[in-house]
């Protein structure tokens, strides 16, 4: 069986204390890989091979960084189909997926800020006749980055590029249900000519090796993607160390669509805002509200859509939907269904397990899911359940779409479709949303900022927030 390394200091290298723990395929429900049960030595570890590197990569210029960081994209680019392959079966999305959406994502995403650090500049505020103040931008040190299982790459990738376009070391752990990518790029990096101990990725559980790149008092800023909970502790244990923090966290998305919206491409986006990538992808809109002239309309089509929607093993070219990512998540999303169901909703679609053939038939595959008649205010409306499920619920008004859609302690990212220009305006401006879409979904321009309100997060990734955030401000003031 393969054993994943961590990767510290430039070389591949075992756990310390030489444990394992087992990688699931979602596709077949087999373990297929171990991966390193690393813990707090592994960390002091890549923070003392971080520590030595940091002068060293903090001394070279933006150009010098942005070269090997653009090696490292490009590296990504030569083994598109090693990542694309891994990444699906890691995850149990279809390959058609990582190959559109992830790893495309993940070259961009070093590239972007590989550019991005060239044209970085700091501010200075003149002050008339009495002397200028101007604000050095500085990298922070050593930085930790954790993220999820959902886009493994693409969000390992969002967070180290800027971290390390920025100046700074890294101690990065993806997630241990889907290490794979990560595992992989340590090769990239050394081939990019990253220097040693610049970039350092562990693996393992979050309440081990996550806890202790948090507590580690050497590591000074945490960005951090996961879910709300998760958040939370982090948030307790790295505030008192005065730790700079950037979380992003979850979400329960409104779907809002107006009667006037352009009928056809609403429906076919609102099928990929719903379902892609087995509606794990944090931005989904899992609560779709329609405006009541149009809901017996869209009710047909859409259930219709979705009920032919082809849920199959992620290598088959026409999977729309693969495996979700786990067995204790499948059973979390079919738990949701059953308290559907208990709170008076109707399933108009879905709702159970697929059994595919062998050897899929152990997989965790889940018929995407459509509920009705379901209070806006119930456990099914108001909780993540991060899983192929919406629920579709009808409304009258402006007003009354609003305190629905606002009533969630989330405010991650919502969707609305209309073809009345005031009404967008309006709306945009009144939901508790860090991102809003207009007739539109998922559309990602990597200069703006990207994150939620209320529970959803703390601050925002993306173009200069993030260059921001991986920065500590100077500000120096001359006197004339
Ligand atoms: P999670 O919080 O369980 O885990 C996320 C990461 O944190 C993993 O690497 C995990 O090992 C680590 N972790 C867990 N406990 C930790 C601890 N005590 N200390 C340090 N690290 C710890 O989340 P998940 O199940 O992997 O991901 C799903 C969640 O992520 C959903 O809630 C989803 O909405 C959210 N998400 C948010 C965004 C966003 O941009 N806002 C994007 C993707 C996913």
């Amino acid at each position: 069986m393969e054993k994943l390394q961590n990767f510290i200091n430039g070389e591949y290298c075992a756990p310390i204390n030489g444990a394992y723990i087992d990688n699931y395929e979602p596709a077949t429900g087999n373990v297929y890989s171990l991966i390193p049960n690393s813990d707090e030595k592994d960390v002091a570890l890549a923070v003392e091979s971080a520590e030595k590197a940091f002068p060293i990569w903090s001394a070279m210029s933006n150009e010098e960084r942005s070269e090997i960081l653009i090696k490292l994209s490009d590296g990504i680019k030569n083994r598109m189909d090693e990542f694309v392959a891994a990444e699906s079966r890691d995850n149990g999305k279809p390959l058609s997926l990582a190959a559109h959406v992830d790893i495309p994502r993940a070259i961009s995403n070093f590239h972007f800020f590989a550019t991005a650090i060239t044209h970085f500049a700091s501010e200075s505020h003149y002050m008339v006749g009495e002397g200028v103040n101007y604000t050095l931008r500085k990298p922070i040190g050593i930085v930790g980055c954790i993220s999820p299982w959902n886009l493994p790459l693409y969000l390992f990738s969002w967070k180290i590029a800027p971290a390390l376009a920025a100046g700074n070391c890294v101690i990065a752990k993806p997630s241990e249900i889907t290490p794979y990518t990560a595992y992989l790029l340590g090769k990239v990096a050394q081939e990019a000519g990253m220097p040693n101990g610049v970039l350092n990725i562990l693996h393992g559980l979050g309440s081990s090796v996550g806890d202790a790149i948090v507590k580690h008092p050497k590591i000074k800023a945490i960005s951090f993607t996961g879910g709300t909970k998760t958040g939370e502790y982090i948030a307790k244990t790295a505030a008192p160390m005065f730790k700079k923090l950037s979380l992003e966290l979850g979400g329960k998305n409104p779907n809002i669509i107006f009667a006037d919206c352009d009928f056809d491409e609403m429906l076919k986006t609102t099928l990929r805002s719903s379902f892609a990538n087995q509606g794990q992808i944090c931005l989904c809109g899992s609560r779709i509200f329609v405006e009541r002239p149009l809901y017996e309309k869209f009710k047909t089509a859409f259930v219709e859509k979705v009920a032919k929607t082809t849920v199959s093993n992620p290598t088959d070219p026409k999977a729309i939907l693969g495996a979700v990512v786990s067995k204790p998540h499948m059973e979390k999303v079919l738990s949701y269904v059953q308290l559907a169901k208990e709170e008076g909703g109707t399933i108009l679609t879905g709702g159970e397990q697929v059994h595919l053939e062998v050897p899929y038939n152990n997989g965790y595959y889940l018929r995407p899911t459509v509920i009705e008649g379901l209070a806006y205010d119930c456990r099914t409306n108001q909780e993540e359940i991060f899983g192929p499920v919406v629920t579709i619920t009808p409304f009258d008004t402006e007003e009354e779409v609003l305190i629905m859609a606002n009533s969630t302690q989330y405010g991650l990212a919502a969707t609305l479709w209309t073809t009345d220009l005031k009404r967008a305006h309006r709306m945009a401006d009144k939901i508790d949303a860090g991102i809003v879409w207009v007739n539109a979904w998922l559309v990602r321009d990597l200069r703006t900022p990207f994150g939620g309100m209320k529970a959803s997060g703390v601050g925002r990734e993306g173009g200069e927030e993030a260059l921001r955030f991986f920065t500590e401000p100077k500000n120096v003031y001359i006197s004339y």
